[in-house]
């Protein structure tokens, strides 16, 4: 069935000049990590193939190191320090290539944010200072004339070498407060005072200095990027787009062939779905197209074709650059192309694909369970192999896991019936959703829906609580059980291992069904030792109600492991702001008539609070229907029954059992592929 695609969407495939090469359409893949890069170059290769088969018209890598002064271990980004380190690149070209899109490549040098942990070089920046990350106890040493004069060498001769490797397009880099043209730019790691400090042309200096090289080495061939922060988000301390990021702009408005625009830093750049909505960069980047004739491209989570067209028409911008919106719908270009935006699998804005990239594993994503598994798996993420029998397939339970499992066996035309007990799918995620700033997590559940709604061989049926009597009745070929976990309330979790004495508190399940504690304006004390999100939005929810709240932790700080998903330092100034109390390194000791005791997780000394607790902790499955069931008929578990986690885990599960159902599967075997090195002796 061919639909045609609406004409409003058409501005969208418009070809795009840069310099020399042409895109073939406004949908640029901008560079982004993915935990894969130099480590897992066999996976980096196939995801960014299948982004370009998915029709973004400009695919590129995500950072590439050019010199050994700038290592990045332990993160496993791309890196081209000599021409040993061609071949992979060549090789992601070439399957970008293949589709007819363009192929990108950022040349980065982290400088002073750089540990060379791995080179033992000594990192360089603007002046003596400690490197950023970890708080490495190792310094950057402040750059001489003749180190400027070098690192612009090494620059020009890695444009050079990536022409050589084929790429289109060669991305200059000045963002995210982490390369060193970004630390010259900065007034906050640049008191120079030489020509390369001081005033913001002679900070400036140094990026004009590449762009210039660059465009005299391979502008001949390659079109020249310019990726530039316009805004550090610390007000006056550092650069604002009204001012000197405008400034910055204009010094050098017809100098590259394309102007890529965003905020600075990461945490600012690629912030949650919980912190900023779509399009949000376009307050501070939108003055660019006013100060050059040249193309503009921003981010901003994109992922409404209307949006695109609206920033598009605007003039706002000329490309619509994504990362996350790429990974959770590497076929968001073509799915517009031909009509079928409703298909689009649009981006929650989680961060979990930045987590696990900052874990320096593969990335995964939650809406899209492929990401990472291209090439490890063979897993497209657009098909699936036919049935290979005519099973009959119960699911129960319609949360992430128990909804993917049944799209990807519907599509691949088995019959399957999912029973839900509540009056509504989703599962955790439709009730996380109604939590403050998580209401686009129920993407999760609209996408698979949507795609279920079209497929007359699955059946969702709601309000169906089924025992394990009704599964057995029920007579199908196969069982999966996705019937999730309950939050628990005895306080045992990482910290705690035994139940602590007296504690009966109420969990998020029952915040989110909708209990409360006591009365609005007592005070309310939420334990956290789940260290990711639940606690802290309970903490805001009950705030936000009029509760006295104090988040009290055996962390180190409030949602410790929000650090990987960027953000850690947004929740914690929301909490303060909010007038939370937080109280880290303490652990629950008891639970008494009208109050708690919390002891310090070192000295064992204890203070008490008032009120009422709300216990995150940890989870245990509901797998009371697999204990009935087990020995009588072939039963699986899928998703937080089976193990507790995340919901990207909860969905890449699901997903995992509809490809893998009626296959043969060696429990003793890996079951994907892995890069091989070659020894050298
Ligand atoms: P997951 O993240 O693994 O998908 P969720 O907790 O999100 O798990 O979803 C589990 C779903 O299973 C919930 O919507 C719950 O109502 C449903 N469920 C649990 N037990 C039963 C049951 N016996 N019959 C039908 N549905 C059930
Ligand atoms: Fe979007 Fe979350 Fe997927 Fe990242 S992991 S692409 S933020 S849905």
């Amino acid at each position: 069935m061919s639909v045609k695609r609406d004409p409003r969407y058409d501005v969208l495939f418009d070809t795009v000049s840069i310099g020399p090469v042409t895109a073939p359409n406004r949908f640029y893949q901008v560079p982004h990590c993915n935990g894969m890069g130099r480590m897992f170059p066999d996976s980096m290769i196939s995801m960014r193939g299948m982004k370009a088969e998915g029709g973004w018209g400009i695919v590129t890598t995500e950072q590439c190191d050019f010199h050994p002064t700038g290592d990045v271990q332990p993160f496993t980004e791309t890196s081209m320090w000599d021409d040993g380190d061609l071949p992979y690149l060549t090789a992601m070209v070439d399957a970008v290539h293949e589709h007819g899109a363009l192929a990108g490549i950022e040349l980065v040098h982290n400088g002073q944010d750089s540990g060379c942990l791995y080179s033992r070089e000594v990192p360089i920046g603007p002046e003596h200072r400690p490197v950023t990350w970890h708080q490495h106890p190792i310094q950057a040493r402040a750059m001489s004339r003749d180190d400027i004069r070098n690192y612009r060498r090494w620059h020009r001769k890695a444009a050079l070498r990536a022409r050589r490797a084929g790429f289109d397009i060669v991305v200059v880099y000045a963002g995210h407060d982490g390369t060193v043209p970004s630390h010259f730019l900065s007034r906050q790691s640049n008191q120079r005072s030489d020509e390369y400090g001081g005033s913001l042309e002679n900070r400036l200096r140094l990026y004009r200095e590449l762009i210039e090289e660059t465009k005299e080495a391979v502008g001949d061939a390659m079109g020249v990027v310019a990726r530039f922060a316009v805004d550090e988000m610390m007000g006056a301390d550092g650069l604002e787009w009204a001012s000197e990021g405008k400034e910055a702009i204009e010094m050098l408005a017809e100098l590259p062939d394309m102007w890529d625009v965003n905020v600075s830093d990461w945490e600012n750049d690629s912030m949650t779905s919980r912190f900023a909505q779509e399009g949000y960069q376009e307050e501070y980047i939108s003055f660019v197209k006013s100060v050059t004739s040249k193309p503009v491209a921003a981010v901003g989570r994109y992922t409404s074709p209307d949006t695109m067209v609206s920033a598009i028409r605007r003039g706002v911008v000329d490309m619509i650059g994504a990362a996350r919106p790429s990974i959770a719908d590497p076929f968001l270009p073509a799915k517009i192309k031909a009509g079928r935006p409703e298909d689009i699998r649009e981006c929650i804005g989680c961060n979990v694909c930045a987590a696990w990239n900052n874990l320096s594993a593969p990335s995964r994503c939650t809406q899209n369970p492929t990401m990472g598994e291209e090439w490890r798996r063979g897993w497209h993420p657009e098909t699936i192999s036919p049935k290979e029998s005519d099973s009959t397939v119960l699911i129960i339970g319609a949360g992430p896991a128990g909804l993917e499992a049944a799209l990807g066996l519907g599509k691949r035309g088995y019959d399957v019936i999912l029973a839900e007990a509540r009056i509504e799918a989703g599962g955790r995620v439709s009730r996380e959703s109604r939590l403050p700033g998580l209401n686009e997590w129920a993407r999760v559940r609209d996408y698979r829906l949507g795609q279920i709604e079209r497929l007359s061989n699955v059946r969702i049926y709601l309000e169906s609580e089924m025992d394990a009597g009704q599964v057995q009745e029920f007579g199908a070929d196969a069982v999966a059980l996705a019937t999730g976990a309950l939050w628990r309330n005895d306080g045992v979790g990482r910290s705690i291992r035994f139940p602590v004495p007296g504690c009966e508190a109420l969990t998020p399940d029952d915040i989110m069904d909708g209990k409360r504690p006591h009365q609005p304006g007592s005070a309310v004390t939420v334990y956290d030792d789940d260290h990711y999100y639940m606690a802290s939005v309970i903490a805001e929810q009950l705030a936000s109600e009029g509760y006295r709240v104090t988040l009290a932790t055996p962390g180190m700080c409030v949602a410790s492991w929000t650090e990987y998903t960027l953000e850690q330092r947004h929740i914690e100034k929301r909490l303060l702001n909010m007038g939370v109390e937080i109280l880290t390194r303490h652990e629950l000791s008891a639970v008494e008539a009208g109050g708690l005791r919390l002891a310090n997780t070192l000295t064992g000394d204890t203070r008490e609070r008032e009120g009422s607790v709300v216990s995150v902790t940890a989870r245990l499955p509901r797998d009371e229907l697999f204990d009935a069931l087990k020995g009588k008929i072939s039963v699986w578990r899928i998703g937080d029954c089976f193990g507790p986690s995340i919901i990207a885990a909860a969905v890449y599960e699901g997903h995992r059992y509809a490809r893998e159902f009626d296959a043969e599967i060696d429990p003793d075997g890996v079951p994907f592929n892995r890069t091989r090195y070659s020894l050298q002796h």
